[in-house]
Formats: structure tokens, C-alpha cells, sequence
């Protein structure tokens, strides 16, 4: 048994239905994540926020708005990629 599996509960992309059972960092940081961190569906490059749940919801423009340059630059660039592999 791996002692990093499970960190967050399976869940569903609300957008693509794509099945999320590991947490991808955009930072690249190997953190359990927290309510209201970001991240980037791999199945159809939405931006996702994590709820109090560890579920997660689909970004709302205004969500988007409050990320710090850096952050949105990550995410572009994860889109970026994603949609690439496609
Ligand atoms: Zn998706």
C-alpha cells in the first residue's frame, strides 16, 4: 500500500466528467490540496477549483480574476499542454 494514495477523494471534472483521483499541482508541488486551490482538468483543460469538499467545481470568471499573475501564467501554460497531448 502506497501511503501517498488516496490523498483526495475521487471525483469528477463537472465539465468533461473525466474521472480525478490525483491531485496534479499547477505549482508542481507534491501538496495535498486545500480548498480553494486551482488546477487544470487533463481531460478537457477547464480550470478547476477545489471546494471545502476536495471536490471540485468549475472556475467562475471571478475566480480567474483573483489569481495572481503567476498563477494564471501557470495555468495557461497547463492548458497549453493539455490540449497539445490531445
Ligand atoms: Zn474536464
Amino acid at each position: 500500500m502506497s501511503s501517498n494514495h488516496g490523498k483526495i477523494k475521487e471525483t469528477q471534472c463537472p465539465v468533461c466528467k473525466y474521472k480525478l483521483n490525483d491531485a496534479t499541482a499547477v505549482k508542481g508541488e507534491n501538496s495535498v490540496p486545500k480548498p480553494g486551490d486551482i488546477s487544470v482538468c487533463i481531460g478537457c483543460a477547464e480550470v478547476l477549483i477545489f471546494t471545502e469538499e476536495l471536490s471540485v467545481r468549475q472556475a467562475a470568471m471571478s475566480d480567474l480574476l483573483n489569481l495572481s499573475k503567476e498563477n494564471f501564467n501557470q495555468i495557461t501554460q497547463a492548458q497549453h499542454v493539455i490540449r497539445r497531448l490531445r
